[in-house]
């Protein structure tokens, strides 16, 4: 019989039930966290020795916050709970070639998070039968891999292309009469714009469904791609650090993205204080992974502002739901869904001979697409260079960023003085992308 559950049962515990299977598995990943280097200090500087000192889910607050510098410090196997021989997968962060951040699963951490992606993309009504164009790009990024295996599981067809080549992109739609995409929204609208220019229309395609995720957007960029295309479009949220995709989707009734608080505890803290908040309230999303063992992540900081929402969702999934993210507490941009970080830009520019002292980062659209443009200061004596010498510098820039970021920056060169000068803290990042 066809059921709206993926796991009818896991998905509408009552919250008792709920918070009994929590912190069961809360426990579990203590026993875990404790053979880490990283946690077993910390757990026992707030008096946690073993799984029997968590007495209920509130005591996950006496546990101190881990942050993304913890995993920079503890870098490449700090927060690893098994002999290396026992991990079958690595993945991290987007565009992160310069901070490392690395993940690890053992098999059955992956078969577990498969199951919470299958769960997700059920939710939202896709099922065997559907042909499922998967764009986000594969590789360490959690993106393509996450979703991919999820959907398998379903028994969807899919198709697993990567990111880019529109042109290929939409050759495999209309071929295989693709009813299910993974892409970045910003990637949708672009494909759109340019669609005609490549010969093709919505007419040609078979589309009902897209997931959309890996970089904020706003409820009237949902509304528009659907208009765009006759389709829904389900919002998706997840990091790597938190295992990626399949830790918050929106159902079928599209109205917040439940996350699946049997393999997380979701709490949400003032950035500021570090205290919990009530529901409903604005802050930052914190959670603890309850399921993968290899990698234990306990109260992550994701730096992502949200809100849980308050009310129950008509589906009758028990799980509480979060609002859009809207906006982080750092300073991370996010271009075209790769993550970048100013420090990496700096870093990168800095080190170049010919550069000066003063840099800009820009970030404008093109279309539906984000730019990056990095503008430096050279040294005078170079404008006395060919222009041939300026083009070489440029492209050297280029490349070296991609290098790092491994995204392509736009590179605008510049004489001294040209750019602002700043007496207090500089501004260097610009980003005049239209705030949504
Ligand atoms: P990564 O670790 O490379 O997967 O990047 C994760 C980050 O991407 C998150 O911390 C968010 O800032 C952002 N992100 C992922 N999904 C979404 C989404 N649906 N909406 C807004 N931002 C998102
Ligand atoms: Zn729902």
């Amino acid at each position: 019989m066809e059921t709206d559950f993926f796991c009818h049962e896991i998905e509408t515990l009552s919250r008792e039930k709920l918070e009994n299977l929590q912190l069961q598995r809360l426990r579990e990943i203590i026993a875990s966290a404790i053979k880490t280097s990283f946690y077993n200090k910390r757990l026992a500087k707030v008096g946690i020795k073993s799984p029997e000192d968590i007495k209920s889910i509130a005591d996950v607050r006496k546990i101190p916050f881990t942050t993304k510098d913890d995993l920079r410090q503890n870098f490449p196997t700090g927060l690893l709970a098994v002999d290396m021989s026992d991990i079958v997968r690595i993945h991290s962060s987007s565009g992160t070639t310069g901070i490392p951040t690395v993940i690890y699963f053992t098999k059955d951490d992956l078969n577990s998070w498969t199951e919470l992606v299958a769960r997700s993309i059920y939710a939202t009504g896709a099922r065997k039968g559907d042909i499922f164009q998967n764009m986000m790009s594969y590789g360490l990024f959690t993106g393509g891999l996450g979703l991919h295996y999820g959907a398998e599981r379903i028994g969807m067809t899919v198709i697993p292309v990567g990111g880019g080549n529109t042109k290929r992109q939409l050759q495999l739609m209309k071929d295989f009469k693709t009813t299910v995409l993974h892409i970045t929204p910003s990637y949708l609208l672009h494909i759109h714009e340019s669609m005609e220019s490549h010969g093709f229309n919505t007419s040609d395609l078979s589309l009902k469904k897209a997931f959309i995720g890996a970089e904020p957007h706003s409820e009237n960029t949902r509304l528009k791609l659907e208009e765009l295309y006759g389709i829904d479009a389900y919002n998706s949220y997840g990091l790597s650090e938190l295992s990626g995709p399949g830790l918050a989707f929106e159902c079928k009734y599209k109205a917040g993205m439940h996350v699946w608080e049997d393999a997380y505890i979701l709490e949400v803290i003032d950035p500021e204080t570090g205290k919990n908040v009530e529901d409903g309230q604005e802050g930052e999303i914190v959670l603890t992974n309850l399921i993968r063992k290899g990698n234990p992540m306990i109260r992550y900081r994701t730096r992502d502002l949200a809100y849980v929402l308050t009310d129950s969702c008509k589906c009758g999934r028990t799980h509480r739901r979060l609002s859009r993210i809207l906006g982080r507490t750092d300073d991370m941009l996010i271009i075209n869904g790769v993550n970048v970080f100013p420090s990496q830009i700096e870093e990168v520019v800095m080190r170049i001979p010919e550069v000066g002292t003063n840099y800009q980062i820009y970030v404008d659209k093109i279309g539906a697409l984000d730019r990056l443009t990095v503008k430096v200061e050279i040294y005078s004596k170079m404008f006395t260079g060919e222009v041939k010498q300026l083009d070489a510098l440029k492209k050297k820039i280029a490349e070296e960023l991609r290098a790092s970021i491994t995204i392509h920056p736009l590179i605008e060169l510049h004489e001294p003085g040209a750019l602002p000068v700043f007496e207090g803290k500089a501004k260097r990042v610009v980003d005049v992308r239209p705030s949504f």
